[in-house]
């Protein structure tokens, strides 16, 4: 434990990175812009005695992980060293004041929440887990995604996450009904068993067209839910969710602990895709699922697509939570071409594992990162 001799911040670095990805990213957030990379960023603590803790800063849309990093650069990094490390309410107190009227605040507080989560667990030599409450599963069963593009190559993905063991398969509708409808049936056919979990990503502009795709998606699919069928508006996805012959989720309506409050007041989902990312941190996700599942609302942890760090971090967490009603969609990793950490992260036969070792478990792969650094 010399980690423990002195926890003080000696030192914050922000290191934006460019990471390509496998294919280019389609959905309902960006007709017509697609994206074949990640702008993200890495951020490192390091204490006074040398224990490193890592974070990352994982946002796909908007665009804003580099003003993240521009925003970390400025205001975060000169002002934590000094700062007690393992004091991490105080330190993400004070980060969310020097934030205040950042835009997308949220995704650089997740990475300064996951650093230090790293940085506690390696001061006292224990995973992360420990942290956010102890082991209640060995791994975390999660569903595939499936971008926009042909119906064939997306039934050639769906056949190819059955034969990995995947628990679900989810994918991206909002283009015309007619190329929605191929593109369900032919997933549906590929997947077997599989649970469709269908992701509008806000597409649909009124209750009345979301609920005309939604019934004809049901006639011709075992639908498990539609996902944000219409933008972030809680009186819209209401009266979506009373027509829905489906269970509606709520992705981009469900930011934060305020925003999954809104929803159940409302009566406007019956189940939240709650990110570390957005909430703030693991354990301001936690919360979300403490207070959702309070009133019987199952949630799941979405994905960013983020990399070795960002997904270390939800797999801690989902190892930790007491329920774990679906699979997760915390497979990043698997998007990119190379990772920044230098073990891979488990996922294997559809499940994703925790990182042994202290704190996040994960290495940085500097010859990577040195590559990506933008
Ligand atoms: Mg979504």
């Amino acid at each position: 434990m010399d980690g423990l001799r002195n926890t003080r911040i000696e030192k914050v670095e922000v290191i934006p990175i460019r990471a390509p990805r496998k294919e280019v990213v389609r959905s309902g957030l960006n007709p017509g812009d697609p994206v074949s990379a990640s702008e993200f960023g890495v951020i490192r603590i390091e204490t006074a005695a040398g224990v490193e803790g890592v974070g990352e800063i994982s946002i796909t849309f908007p665009r804003i992980g580099h003003p993240l990093c521009q925003a970390a650069s400025t205001r975060i990094v000169p002002e934590l060293p000094g700062e007690d490390a393992l004091a991490g309410g105080r330190v993400l107190a004070r980060a969310d004041a020097l934030l205040e009227g950042v835009e997308g605040a949220c995704y650089l507080r997740a990475a300064i929440a996951m650093a230090l989560l790293d940085v506690a667990g390696k001061c006292y030599s224990i995973p992360a887990w420990q942290l956010l409450g102890g082991r209640v599963r060995e791994r975390i069963p999660l569903a595939w995604g499936i971008y926009q593009k042909a119906p064939e190559e997306m039934a050639e993905d769906a056949a190819w996450a059955v034969r990995e063991g995947f628990s679900a398969i989810k994918l991206k509708v909002g283009r015309r009904l007619e190329d929605d409808l191929d593109a369900v049936r032919a997933v549906a056919q590929a997947a077997g068993d599989l649970p469709l979990r269908l992701d509008a990503n806000g597409a649909w502009q009124s209750a009345e067209e979301a609920l005309e795709a939604i019934h004809a998606f049901a006639k011709v699919a075992r639908i498990a839910w539609v996902e944000q069928p219409v933008p972030r508006n809680l009186d819209l996805l209401r009266r979506v969710r009373e027509g829905s012959p489906v269970p509606v989720m709520a992705d981009e309506s469900c930011r934060s602990l305020r925003d999954a409050f809104d929803l159940a007041a409302a009566h406007a989902a019956d189940v939240f895709n709650i990110y570390v990312a957005e909430a703030g941190g693991p354990r301001e996700a936690a919360a979300i699922f403490s207070f959702a599942g309070s009133l019987g609302i199952p949630c799941i942890l979405g994905s960013q697509a983020e990399m070795g760090i960002g997904t270390a971090a939800c797999a801690h967490l989902g190892v930790a939570l007491p329920h774990l009603p679906h699979a997760f969609e915390t497979f990043g990793p698997l998007r990119y071409v190379k990772d920044i950490v230098a073990e891979p992260l488990r996922i294997e036969g559809g499940y994703l594992y925790a990182p042994d070792g202290p704190g996040l478990g994960v290495h940085l792969n500097w010859d990577v990162i040195r590559e990506y650094r933008v």
